[in-house]
């Protein structure tokens, strides 16, 4: 598949490590069917630039660029108070020598506190613009239009990003990453059986699938769903490969099936902590010393956990765990994490 036709911008100078975890392989295999677990590997996007960066930073290497191209002078994007995917839209508006502003979705009223730790210390650190705090079901792409509005009344150029920046030119993020991770097992010679991956605005799971696919990489995706059950997650990410596919101008259809997806690990709601995801998140601490976060990869490192534990891998199964970032959450529940504060069941 040739990106190269499409402008981007470079944020991380190299390709995110791909590694082993044998001890937390080791770990996981004590409570698997008969001892026995899969292997399971890391490919360490909590490590792309825009530092602390996340899945969010491959998106934007293409989506910013467009914004440059096109003349703007400020990035419009939305998220969830915590958004990390607000942080990094803000780390390469201030790279670029742009201006950032928000809109931000309380789900629960009155949760948002402009003080608060973790990505929101982040937003104020690296100076955002503005932020137009809305209610829980807004429509999200008129709020950031009325942004762009007032910014174009000014004389202003605003470039809107949707939530997650998972539309067809974010997800080619994620054909990239596809790219990189097929030269990863070129050159180690390794054979990967099996990805999971987490699914959210569905860019990274969307944007990996069309990859693989267009790539000829036959190797099946998981997605652990972080808002949502199957029924409604594989529709998201099923259109949004199709979409990738489609800016490429490939001939190709993502099939239906290709689509796997797991819910229930996201449970209570999104973005509220669960028994499952503090375990998740001590024990690749404790046997790799490797953070994930509350939101997300704690929540997907659950689900593959208990995925194992129901016999889903074979035994010795190469599993790929894709650590999507979102380290500066993790601040923002340390009490939660450490099992201080019980979280729910
Ligand atoms: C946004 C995010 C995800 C989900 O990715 P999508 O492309 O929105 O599906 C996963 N992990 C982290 C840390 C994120 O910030």
């Amino acid at each position: 598949m040739d990106l190269s036709r499409f402008p981007r911008r470079r944020y991380t100078p190299f390709a995110t490590p791909l590694e082993f975890l044998p001890r937390f392989s080791a770990a996981l295999a004590e409570s698997c069917p008969g001892g026995q677990g899969p292997n399971v590997w890391i490919k360490r996007d909590d490590m792309l630039g825009l530092f602390p960066g996340g899945n969010k930073t491959r998106k934007l290497e293409f989506l910013v660029a467009d914004a440059l191209a096109k003349g703007a002078d400020t990035l419009i994007t939305c998220g969830a108070p915590q958004s990390n995917h607000c942080r990094i839209t803000l780390a390469a508006a201030v790279k670029e020598g742009l201006k950032c502003r928000f809109v931000i979705e309380e789900r629960v009223p009155n949760s948002y506190d402009t003080k608060a730790s973790g990505n929101n210390f982040m937003f104020r650190l690296m100076g955002v613009e503005a932020i137009t705090v809305v209610p829980g079901g807004s429509n999200m792409a008129a709020e950031m239009q009325k942004v762009a509005d007032a910014l174009a009344a000014e004389g202003r150029k605003g470039y809107i990003i949707p939530g997650g920046g998972s539309n067809a030119l974010g997800g080619l993020g994620y054909v990239a990453c596809a790219q990189e991770l097929q030269q990863q097992l070129f050159e180690q010679g390794l054979r990967i059986d099996r990805v999971v991956v987490g699914s959210g605005s569905s860019g990274t799971h969307g944007g990996l699938l069309a990859g693989f696919i267009g790539n000829n990489i036959r190797i099946p995706i998981t997605g652990i769903g972080v808002s949502r059950d199957p029924a409604d997650q594989e529709p998201l990410v099923h259109k949004e490969a199709q979409a990738v596919m489609e800016l490429l101008g490939l001939p190709l259809t993502v099939p239906r099936e290709a689509v796997q997806s797991v819910g229930g690990y996201w449970q209570p709601k999104y973005s509220i902590p669960n028994q499952a995801m503090v375990e998740a998140v001590q024990l690749l601490a404790r046997t790799e010393g490797i953070p994930l976060d509350p939101v997300y990869t704690g929540k997907i490192m659950a689900g593959l956990i208990g995925l194992a534990r129901k016999g889903f891998f074979q035994p010795g199964e190469n599993v790929l765990f894709l650590h999507t970032g979102g380290l500066p959450s993790l601040h923002a529940y340390e009490a939660q994490v450490l099992g201080d504060t019980p979280v729910a069941g």
